[in-house]
This record gives C-alpha cells, structure tokens and sequence, in this order.
C-alpha cells in the first residue's frame, strides 16, 4: 500500500505542540480556488485577537505566477475573505477563510466563479432557493491505485460496496468519520454520508444551503477532505471516471428547490423547472465540469446509474435520468429535485448559478 511520507511522521508528538497556548493570538488560514478551478491551495497568518465575523479578517494576496492565475507581470492577486470557519485542525481560537481572487485591477480572477454566482443569487434572492450537494469521491494511495484494490488486479464486481459494512467491502472509514466531524466542527452544513456503489469512494452531502452559501460550505468542505488526507496518506480524487470499465463514475447530485416548490402545491412548480432545463441542456452540460463536458463524457454514458450526456431526460424515482424526482417528493406533491449531470469535480458556483438562472431567472439559449 503506497501512503504518503508526511502521514508517517509521529502524530503524538505533533499534538505536544499543537497543545501549547497562543496568548490569544489566532491563526487564520486563508483558502482559495487556484487556476485550474479544480485545486485548492491556503496559507497562514497570525491575527492579535480571534476575528469574530469575516469582517474582523483583512484582505491578503499571494503570487499568481506560482497558482496558474497572473496575468503577465502584474503576479500580485488579491484574496478577499468571503466565509469564515472554525479551524478544525488546530482548533479554536483559530480560523479558516474562503476567500475570492481578485486580480491586480480588482477584478475576478478567471476562475473565481463566486463573483458571478453571488451577484446571479442576489438577484434571484426573493424566491429562496435552496441546495443540497452529494459529492462522491474516490480515495487513491499516491502512487494513485485505488486505495485498498488489490496492487495487481480488481476488487470483486460492484454489489456489495454501497453502504457496505466490514473490512471486506469499505475501505478507509476513518478518514470518512475524520472528515463528517470536522466539519461539523467548522460549522460545515454537512448532512450525511455513506459508502459508495465503487469500492473506496464515498459520498458526502452538504445542505440544504441557501443561496451563494452552498458554494461556499461545498468548498470548505472539500478542503477539509483534502487536508485529512494528508494526514492519513492517501489522495481523495474528484475524477468524475476514476477508474475506466464496468465501474461507478463519481458525480455531485444538485438538489434544488425554490420556496414555491417546497410548499403545498409545489409539483407543479418542480415540473416547469425540470420543462425549463429540457430546453437548456447542452448549456449545463458545459457548466457541469470544469473542462466543458469533456470530463463528464467519460462519466455519463448511460450506464452505472447515469443518463447519456446527449439526451436530456425526468422521471420520479429514476436514477438513470438526468433529473430525478424523488419518491418521497411525487408522493408529497412537493419539496424538491435532483439533478445528477454535475460530475464530482464541478465548481458548486458555476452548478448552482446555472439552476437558478434557468429555472428562476428564466433564461434561455444553449
Ligand atoms: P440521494 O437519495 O440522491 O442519494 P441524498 O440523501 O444523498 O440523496 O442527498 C439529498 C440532498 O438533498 C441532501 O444534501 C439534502 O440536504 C438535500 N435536500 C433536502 N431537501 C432539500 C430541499 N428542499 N431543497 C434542496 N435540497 C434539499
Ligand atoms: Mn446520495
Ligand atoms: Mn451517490
Ligand atoms: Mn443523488
């Protein structure tokens, strides 16, 4: 099994320092979406006193040239703090900070996609939509195999994995436990997880989630993951088609619903979205992953629980559709719908600008 040298350092040792007081200094460590759109990256500063809203945390920068984001010599980028967590690795008083990358003009940078999406939220602010996220990922050891797949060869077919129990059919519990308390440390919204139909990927759910926050709390959400797999060794990788063949690709499942959907009455609502988004299919299908649909066609092929990624399809309970209503929701006569396109490595921003610019502000065009 190939894990990372840093997890192999002595963790006992690392939590003597961790323990030492601050004298009511606080570490806050900035986050941010570098020029791939895919990856994160962070850095830390010392504050005099705990910040207690984003307001008490100044605006930072860091160079661009080395995160695939400047543009010619102007390498300064500006990050401006957009969400303030609780640091779950080193604990309170400290923080973690969504930020937004401005350029040298101040403008967003290329793939600051919250600019775009907070402005497309104001403006559809007064119907309330809500969120709610699945991210599927898979875990890899750094050599990138499958974490716990035999070295040469496969696990069994897919059957006993989703929502498996025992040593025979998930592999890395730990780090799932890790990650669901630390972020609800955070102040994460996460909702649930569960073991996936592939062995070694899991699921997470973020939501419901209100507006820009959905984007936000999914991001924060996935730096966490990626951090406590440092610290456990192994890679989480968001490939929406990890490994080729007979098995499950990895998607982000988009639950929406605007309040008139989740009052009495509100299927009704649901199917003139679902009639909205029929007409506007290759539109998302672009802003599903960040390479234009190009990852996800190796993802939505019709088979492992996916719809083709040329047709557009709806139906109540159906999880080879692209929009899936779920039962409960067709027996209620309200709430709200899933839309399965997303592939895992989607922006939550660009996901949940595109629904409420279809299904809310009623925009049109592919
Ligand atoms: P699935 O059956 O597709 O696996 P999950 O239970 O994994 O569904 O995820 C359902 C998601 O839907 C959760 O993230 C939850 O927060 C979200 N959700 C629940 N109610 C609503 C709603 N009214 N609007 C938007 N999202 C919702
Ligand atoms: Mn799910
Ligand atoms: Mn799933
Ligand atoms: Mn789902």
């Amino acid at each position: 099994m190939s894990v990372a040298v840093s997890s192999k350092l002595n963790k006992t040792v690392r939590d003597q320092y961790l323990k030492l007081p601050q004298d009511g200094k606080a570490q806050v460590t900035y986050v941010w979406i570098d020029g791939t759109g895919e990856s994160l990256r962070c850095k830390t500063r010392t504050l005099k006193c705990e910040p207690k809203t984003i307001q008490d945390i100044p605006e930072w920068n860091f160079d661009g040239s080395s995160t695939y984001q400047s543009e010619g010599s102007n390498s300064d980028m500006f990050l401006i703090p957009a969400r303030m967590f609780r640091d779950p690795f080193t604990l309170d008083p400290n923080k973690l900070v969504l930020c937004e990358v401005l350029k040298y003009n101040r403008k967003p940078a290329e793939t600051n996609l919250r600019y775009t999406c907070r402005e497309t939220m104001d403006k559809a602010k007064l119907s309330h939509p809500w969120f709610g996220l699945e991210q599927e990922y898979s875990l890899l050891g750094i050599n990138g195999h499958p974490y716990g797949w035999p070295e040469n060869g496969f696990p069994g077919p897919q059957g006993p994995y989703y929502c498996g129990v025992g040593a025979d059919k998930v592999f890395g519990r730990d780090i799932v436990e890790a990650h669901y308390k630390a972020c609800l440390y955070a102040g994460v919204k996460i909702s649930g997880t569960n073991a996936e139909v592939m062995p070694s990927q899991w699921e997470f759910q973020v939501g419901p989630c209100e507006g820009i926050e959905m984007g936000d709390h999914l991001w924060l959400a996935r730096y966490i993951l990626h951090r406590i797999c440092e610290d456990f060794g192994v890679v989480a990788t968001l490939d929406p088609k990890p490994i080729t063949g007979n098995w499950n690709g990895a998607g982000c499942h988009a639950n929406f619903s605007t309040e008139v959907m989740r009052k009495e009455g509100g299927l009704k609502h649901i199917e003139e979205a679902i009639e909205k988004l029929s007409k506007r299919h290759e539109y998302h299908i672009h802003v599903y992953d960040p390479k234009g649909g190009q990852d996800n066609s190796r993802r939505l092929t019709g088979k492992h629980e996916t719809s083709s990624i040329h047709d557009f399809s709806a139906g109540v309970a159906n999880r080879g559709a692209s929009i899936r209503i779920p039962r409960q929701v067709g027996q209620d006569g309200f709430g709200y719908f899933e839309d399965r396109r997303p592939a895992a490595n989607c922006d939550p921003y660009a996901v949940t600008e595109a629904l409420v610019r279809t299904c809310v502000l009623n925009e049109t065009g592919n």
